[in-house]
């Protein structure tokens, strides 16, 4: 399995027996480069595609699901935007989860009070979302982390079992902080890229192309775009058959703590 440590022991290995060679025959330095160079890239693709599970265990889907169920998830709110997205799913009616930025829950805590009231489940996507957070130290990931259950537990009386790490991004300090603060790391495996993808139709066609039974959709709730690509999704679900249910029945999980 391609995993962090399988990496480092393959590595290692190698290195060694390089190393061993060297002592017999001329190696050629680039070889070693090539080595480096090798296991680099590795790293940065296994902690930037998190449906490897390269650093740590990420649900990213039921791969084990046989029926037409799938789960919707919103990052990088509460926002504006979140209202609409809200009304949108009351409309299908249709459950989803929301991975909140802790100074987000700050600013719109009303709008927070709304996602719960109406049934939805509330994640943690860290306090601040900053382009930093994967260079941050253990100590201060989890202070970050908890900083921001302690604003969603304050809103909703419960504190939430789920994290999403901003961007996606694993790295070993990450790894490390989720032991102490225990929570299930939730994935995706069907990226919409609607913060990338500048038109509402492509983004619903990249998710009508990737949808499949288990599956869990990454959405944000801070664009018109989203909305509307949302709404262009739930006809296609009720169409087709799909159902949408909570993350919790989809990966027979708790959301929140007993
Ligand atoms: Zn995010």
């Amino acid at each position: 399995m391609l995993n962090y440590r399988n990496t480092n022991i393959v590595f290692f290995v190698l290195l060694a027996l390089l190393l061993l060679l060297s002592f017999f025959v001329k190696v050629n330095w680039w070889l070693f480069l090539l080595l480096f160079v090798a296991r680099f890239i590795v790293i940065i693709t296994g902690s930037t595609q998190i449906p490897l599970n390269f650093f740590l265990k990420a649900y990213c889907n039921n791969p084990l699901e046989k029926e037409k169920k799938v789960a919707l998830t919103f990052d990088d709110g509460p926002h504006e935007m979140t209202l609409l997205v809200l009304d949108v799913l009351k409309k299908y009616n249709a459950k989803a989860t929301f991975f909140c930025i802790g100074k987000n829950v700050e600013k719109h805590p009303e709008i927070l009070k709304k996602v719960i009231s109406e049934g939805h489940i509330v994640g943690n996507h860290s306090y601040d979302h900053s382009r930093l957070f994967d260079f941050y130290r253990k100590d201060r990931l989890v202070e970050e982390i908890a900083k921001t259950d302690a604003l969603i537990e304050k809103i909703s009386g419960k504190k939430t079992n789920l994290f999403r790490p901003p961007f996606g991004v694993t790295n070993p300090s990450i790894k490390r902080a989720l032991e102490v603060t225990k929570h299930h790391v939730i994935g995706w495996n069907i990226r919409s890229l609607d913060g990338i993808i500048k038109n509402e139709k492509l983004v619903f066609n990249r998710i009508k192309k990737l949808i499949s039974p288990g599956g869990i959709v990454l959405l944000h709730d801070t664009s018109l775009q989203s909305v509307n690509a949302l709404e262009q999704l739930l006809q296609f679900i009720e169409e087709n058959k799909y159902k949408v249910v909570s993350l919790e029945e989809l990966l027979d999980i708790k959301a929140y703590e007993d």
